[in-house]
């Protein structure tokens, strides 16, 4: 779902703007006296005020600013109804604002309700991992990691201070060689053990050789001599 909000602006200065229909006063009384009255210089809230109104039955959070115009938004990840308004607008106008556009809000609030439904029935999260899914490759590594440590951490001479699991786009690991800290692709948790190997010790050779020059390699010669065999089987498989 985007954070983008939906947002319509009108004219502040025009009384005419708006009337309330009928049926419109019918069905919000207290507003049935609205008009477009500015309040009293004494009575301005300052600018940066924010208040919160109840108009048929929404919570509209109002946010004075020098502006000339009232902006109304709706938030579709939050349901948020907000209205920027100029300082000296009144809280009658304010609502009646709200009240006459409540069909634009509803439609708003529905589409939000669609969407945040339709992410929750999915269960997705940010690049297509699902809780379960993220759940599920972490548990697999994370069974994997004490064999693999205890293997290597020897032979490297090395030990990392920490391993992060995570969602990366473009690698299967990283390394920071001077906080010895190894980051490794969760998608590797779906893939042959291999491939979880040949990346932890290629990150841990990085706690020696910077780089994937002439040390690097001979280190990575030394510690899996087939290593090359499986990088390029690796690289044929996409990250996702
Ligand atoms: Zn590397």
């Amino acid at each position: 779902m985007s954070g983008a909000s939906l947002s319509l602006r009108v004219r502040f200065l025009s009384p005419s703007v708006g009337a309330p229909s009928s049926s419109q006063v019918r069905s919000a009384v207290s507003l049935s006296r609205a008009s477009p009255a500015v309040l009293s210089s004494r009575a301005r809230p300052p600018r940066g005020t924010v208040q919160t109104l109840a108009v048929d039955g929404y919570e509209v959070t109002v946010v004075r600013k020098r502006i000339k115009n009232l902006y109304l938004r709706v938030r579709p990840a939050t349901l948020g109804v907000e209205v920027s308004a100029p300082v000296n607008a009144s809280v009658d106008y304010i609502a009646h604002f709200v009240h006459i556009r409540r069909p634009w809000i509803e439609r708003q609030l529905e589409r939000g309700r669609q969407s945040r439904s339709r992410s929750q029935a999915s269960g997705v999260v940010s690049g297509g991992w699902s809780p379960d899914r993220v759940e599920q490759a972490r548990a697999c590594i994370e069974s994997q990691l004490p064999g693999l440590l205890e293997a290597w951490c020897p032979v490297v001479g090395r030990r990392p201070s920490r391993i992060t699991l995570r969602v990366m786009s473009s690698r299967w690991g990283s390394c920071t060689p001077s906080t010895a800290r190894i980051r490794l692709n969760l998608q590797l948790g779906f893939m042959d053990g291999r491939f979880l190997q040949y990346v932890f010790v290629h990150e841990m050779t990085h706690l020696l050789a910077g780089g994937h020059g002439a040390d690097f390699q001979r280190l990575m010669d030394g510690f899996l001599p087939q290593w090359r065999d499986v990088r390029r089987e690796l690289n044929r498989q996409i990250v996702w």
